[in-house]
């Protein structure tokens, strides 16, 4: 098979395994019909949707690795509470001791939405976790925009973001925190399953005053990163090229995609994000030379 190596790729996209909106199956077609040579499904926490698609068959056209998203704690000397997630590529979906790691923080999201719909019900609004359970239906995890897509659908807000602004979201009034792992203990599960460590997005980080990206970096490294997320649709082209040095700096590889949600990030297209975002083929082969299990 004559891959096309002019095309892009996106090793950032979620299914309905977590809160994407297209199953893995119609993921991996609309991949083939945008004419996407490599995708990565990396799943909020699970590598159903990963193994789902494998399970389905890969079209010839188009290259997989396996992938997940883990939402991880700040690391106290480095980073204020925000938005802290590591990739994880090409991982082998068996290995017993990721599976029971990521059933825990499952399980911790799964608790959670009770608390955040008493939450919402203490401040006066009309909404029951049965409800949300006949709404949204079969998926096989259930999160805070699913919680936010049944809001809009009862009248309460008016878009997932609204949702979010005025109740969801950090320091809003129906935030529930959750267990989530350390970053050198979701470093090590990915390495042991034969999997390759990537920072995601690390514009949403929220670095502590006086501390320095680099040095963070330094220290993830240091716990088994591999790669840094410099490719990203919110990323500006001086931060995406400055993400890139450091990379290159520290010998890292550097990856990108889209975190195409389907229906519910309507702007950003798989591929494509809003538009003229574009991550390089050649950086697949990059990351499937430094890893054998790369599949096709
Ligand atoms: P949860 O897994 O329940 O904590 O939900 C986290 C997910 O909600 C994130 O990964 C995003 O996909 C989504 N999310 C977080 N903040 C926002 C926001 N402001 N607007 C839309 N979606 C968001
Ligand atoms: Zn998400
Ligand atoms: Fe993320
Ligand atoms: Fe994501």
């Amino acid at each position: 098979m004559e891959y096309n190596h002019h095309a892009n790729i996106d090793l950032h996209i979620h299914s309905t395994a977590s809160d994407g909106t297209l199953s893995p199956i119609e993921i991996l077609n609309q991949a083939e019909k945008l004419k996407i040579s490599a995708i990565a499904i990396t799943d909020h926490d699970t590598i159903n949707g990963s193994k789902e698609a494998l399970s389905i068959g890969i079209p010839s056209s188009l290259q997989f690795l396996t992938g997940v998203e883990i939402s991880v704690s700040p690391l106290p000397s480095y980073l204020d509470s925000g938005t802290f997630h590591v990739l994880g590529y090409a991982i082998g979906s068996d290995d017993a001791t990721l599976n029971r790691a990521l059933d825990t923080l499952k399980t911790a999201r799964k608790n959670r939405n009770p608390k955040i719909i008493k939450r919402l019900n203490d401040l006066g609004i009309n909404l029951t976790m049965t409800e949300v359970l006949d709404i949204i239906g079969e998926v096989d995890q259930i999160g805070r925009p699913h919680i936010a897509r049944v809001m809009i659908k009862k009248g309460i807000v008016k878009s997932i973001d609204e949702a979010f602004q005025k109740y969801l979201a950090v320091g809003k009034p129906a935030y529930v925190d959750k267990y989530r792992a350390d970053a050198a203990k979701a470093i090590e599960l990915i390495l042991g399953a034969g999997g390759i460590p990537v920072l995601a997005h690390p514009y949403l980080l929220q670095l502590k005053k006086g501390k320095h990206f680099e040095d963070l970096i330094v220290a993830l490294k240091a716990m088994g990163l591999r790669g840094i997320e410099a490719y990203y649709p919110d990323h500006s082209p001086d931060q995406t090229a400055e993400y890139i040095k450091i990379a290159n700096r520290n010998d890292l590889l550097i990856t990108g995609g889209t975190d195409f949600h389907g229906s519910l990030k309507p702007k950003i297209q798989m591929g494509s994000g809003t538009g003229d975002f574009f991550v390089p083929y050649d950086l697949y082969e990059k990351i499937t030379a430094f890893s054998n299990m790369g599949t096709k």
